[in-house]
């Protein structure tokens, strides 16, 4: 019988055997490969992030689609693929649309599930059910493991489509970390400048061979990027820190008329936060989320042996509970299944 990772209670996952997936209509069953361990998944490992429990975590993966359920098009069937985490009305090519799809909105749809988050048992499984809306095919010879960071990637790249730069742009990333390094690459990819701040010597390090010109340690920060444009402060600056207080460094960091990229989802307000910087200097401050994935794996089929570098481990999906546990204290866990 498969296998699932299930997140019964605060820091408890149970390794439980459970019967084969079927899929419903629109949906398929994939094989799963490959489950990156996020942010995301270590905050509702510790309860932080509250969601009904029982869930099976994991919505960063890559497989082979094994099953299809009806309405789905035979082609699917033994593809490689990926996924969004989004199950929309527009992924399950629902006959009627929320507003928000009906407003080509689909990331925020009202009647959305969200895979491995909310009401949606996810990938860290032998095999999980997805819309086949939401998949995506890997580029050819992309190994699973490497294309897990498809989703992390597009949410680095969406920091650019809700904040777009133009070529030579000073980006100034606070918390160069799992998410942030993967902000500093899509930065560079697009042509801009970028700069990390990070207390961290080693994530400087990484950020440099990832495409930053510059890496500083917080409190040479302000002075650093007044000293590289002139007074004025960075076009953007993106808080990456995990920390409520991340928004509260980088106003400081930020030209006036620049913007403020939010990648925090600490949900707390950021303390001593300036709000009358904000409105005199005229600073836009900017949330993103989820991204999208066709540039994503254009971008790891491109430079696979690069970005697979940023993955410091795998272990097997037997392992969870011990992988949620000590995730933390390194860059990117990938959980193997099958
Ligand atoms: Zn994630
Ligand atoms: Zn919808």
């Amino acid at each position: 019988m498969p296998v699932a990772a299930k997140l019964t209670a605060p820091r408890t996952v149970e390794i439980a055997r459970r019967p084969p997936l079927q899929p419903g209509p629109m949906e398929v069953v994939v094989g799963v490969e490959a489950a990156g361990i996020c942010g995301t998944d270590l905050a509702l490992f510790r309860g932080d992030y509250p969601v009904p429990l029982p869930l099976v975590p994991g919505h960063e993966f890559a497989g082979t689609v094994r099953k299809l359920g009806s309405g789905v098009d035979p082609a699917w069937l033994g593809r490689r693929v990926t996924a969004e985490i989004n199950n929309t009305c527009l992924a399950y090519h629902r006959p009627k649309l929320c507003s928000a799809c009906a407003r080509s909105l689909p990331s925020h749809c009202l009647d959305r599930t969200v895979t491995g988050i909310i009401r949606h048992d996810g990938a860290f499984a032998d095999e999980i059910a997805v819309p086949a809306g939401a998949l995506h095919t890997l580029p050819d010879g992309l190994d699973a493991v490497t294309a897990a960071l498809a989703e992390p990637l597009a949410a680095a790249l969406e920091t650019f489509v809700m904040s777009p730069a133009a070529k030579g742009d000073l980006v100034v990333v606070l918390g160069p970390g799992r998410l942030g390094v993967l902000i500093v690459f899509a930065a560079r990819q697009k042509g801009l400048r970028v700069v990390a701040i990070s207390r961290s010597e080693q994530k400087r390090a990484r950020s440099l061979a990832f495409g930053a010109e510059a890496a500083f340690a917080p409190h040479q920060a302000i002075e650093a990027i007044h000293a590289m444009t002139g007074g004025m402060g960075a076009d953007i600056v993106v808080d990456a820190t995990g920390h409520t207080e991340g928004l509260t460094q980088a106003l400081k960091l930020v030209r006036p008329r620049g913007t403020l990229a939010a990648k925090t989802t600490c949900g707390l307000p950021p303390e001593g936060f300036d709000l009358t910087r904000l409105v005199v200097d005229e600073i836009r401050l900017q949330g993103s989320r989820c991204g999208p994935f066709t540039p994503a794996l254009k971008l790891l089929a491109r430079h696979p042996e690069k970005l697979r570098g940023l993955i410091t481990s795998t272990r097997p999906l037997a392992e969870a509970q011990e992988a949620l546990c000590t995730a933390d204290q390194e860059n990117k866990v990938v959980l193997i299944s099958g």
